[in-house]
Formats: C-alpha cells, sequence, structure tokens
C-alpha cells in the first residue's frame, strides 16, 4: 500500500497498486479521456494532476486536476516528442489574427532568418531586441512573431468530478 506523494508520471502509465492512496504528483495525460492503470480499481485519490486522464467510477476520488483538454502544439512544443501530432498554423486553438512576439533562443531564430531569406520573404517574423543593461552591456533577445494559441478544455475538473460522483452513485444503486 504507497501513498504517492510526489513525483512525475506524465504521459505515462503510472504503476498503483490496489489498496493504494494518491496524495499529490503529476499524472497528467496528452490526450483527453485517457484510460491509466485500468486494471486497478480500489484506489483513493485526494489530489494531484490528472489533467487528460479519464476517471474510473471504481475509483475514489476527493480531490485533484481533472481537466480535459487539448494541448495546442503551438503553445507546448515539447509535447511533440511526447507524441502529440503538431498542430497546423490554422488549427482550431488559434486565437483570430492577432500575433503576439515570443522569445526563442539563437539557432531558432538562425534557422527561420536563413529560410525567410531563401525564401525572400518580405516581413520577416523574427527580430533581435537590443536592451543597454545599467553596466552599459548591450543585451540582445530573439523574438519570433507567432499567432496566439490556446489549448481547448473539453471539461472543468469540477464536472468531470461530478459526473464521476454520478457514476459511482449509479453503479451501487
Ligand atoms: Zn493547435
Amino acid at each position: 500500500m504507497t501513498i504517492w506523494k510526489h513525483g512525475n508520471y506524465a504521459f505515462k502509465e503510472p504503476s498503483f497498486q490496489d489498496g493504494d492512496t494518491v496524495e499529490d504528483g503529476n499524472y497528467c495525460q496528452l490526450q483527453p479521456n485517457t484510460e491509466i492503470c485500468k486494471n486497478i480499481k480500489n484506489i483513493i485519490i485526494n489530489g494531484g494532476n490528472f489533467v487528460n486522464v479519464k476517471p474510473q467510477s471504481a475509483w475514489t476520488i476527493n480531490g485533484g486536476n481533472w481537466v480535459q483538454k487539448e494541448f495546442c502544439t503551438h503553445q507546448h512544443p515539447n509535447f511533440i516528442n511526447r507524441g502529440l501530432t503538431p498542430c497546423a498554423e490554422n488549427c482550431s486553438h488559434r486565437q483570430g489574427e492577432n500575433k503576439q512576439w515570443v522569445d526563442i533562443d539563437e539557432k531558432e531564430y538562425i534557422q527561420i532568418k536563413e529560410e525567410e531569406l531563401k525564401a525572400n520573404t518580405l516581413v520577416s517574423s523574427v527580430k533581435i531586441e537590443k536592451t543597454v543593461d545599467l553596466n552599459e552591456i548591450t543585451q540582445q533577445k530573439f523574438q519570433k512573431e507567432i499567432y496566439i494559441y490556446e489549448d481547448i478544455v473539453i471539461k472543468k475538473g469540477s464536472s468531470v468530478k461530478k459526473a464521476l460522483l454520478s457514476a459511482q452513485i449509479t453503479e451501487s444503486n
């Protein structure tokens, strides 16, 4: 009987066993309604990050974050390595036509700049911001202009919990 208090098990299957209690920790999954630990029936969940984990009616859920959301890879480029399909530029997560400047590293700046030079792009989507600090040292920041994207929340945590509670009540009837 393990008490899970911390640890990062995001995007993988935690090794919960029957009789365990979860107090905290990260169990976030890439896609909404992902099933984890299908064969575990007897666990108590009091807290933790369960974003995109499908709550099972056999579990006793007293807390935790159960939001179900569609992640946008423009917001989370590192999730592509985890297996999330890269979004198109005009994906459903895009918030209109407005753009914003975000920081990038020098390597990405050079790469984009080279591609733009090759393509003879008229308006660059990257820039260098120079600032002079108190010691008269010039700092430079690399930025690119991108559309604004947001993850789509499919279900808020409270509604997921409510649905689960009603499922538990129905089952026990
Ligand atoms: Zn997207």
